[in-house]
């Protein structure tokens, strides 16, 4: 989706600090950082949210969960982390482009 944030920093086309990519998915800092460490993990296929999952993309969504522990560690988040996904208005989700947000690095306010 070229109007896409998410899909121009996957791309290369926007700036972004990477910390991890592969061929299904990226993740980077969070320009507005919540917590000491704020990652955000994105396939690169544009998938609006949850509610746009279409059948095959249990591949691609279980590769970039299967992959936020070793980002987590190789970022610094040793004691553990939390992982939260926007989902729509209601979920207050700002950028329509399916992310995991990885949160951690200093006492998180309980949910
Ligand atoms: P959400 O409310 O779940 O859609 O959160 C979107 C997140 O994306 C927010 O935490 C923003 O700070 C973050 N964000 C938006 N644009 C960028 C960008 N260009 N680079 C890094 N983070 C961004």
């Amino acid at each position: 989706m070229a109007e896409c944030i998410f899909c121009q920093i996957a791309a290369g086309h926007k700036p972004a600090t990477i910390v991890y990519q592969d061929e299904h998915i990226v993740a980077f800092k969070d320009r507005a950082p919540k917590a000491a460490i704020h990652l955000l993990v994105i396939p690169r296929k544009h998938i609006r949210n949850l509610n746009d999952l279409q059948a095959g993309d249990e591949i691609i969504l279980a590769h970039l969960l299967m992959k936020i522990p070793q980002i987590a560690r190789e970022n610094g988040l040793l004691d553990g982390y939390r992982t939260i996904t926007n989902t729509g208005r209601g979920g207050r989700q700002e950028v329509y482009h399916i992310h995991f947000h990885l949160l951690g690095g200093g006492n998180l306010p309980s949910i």
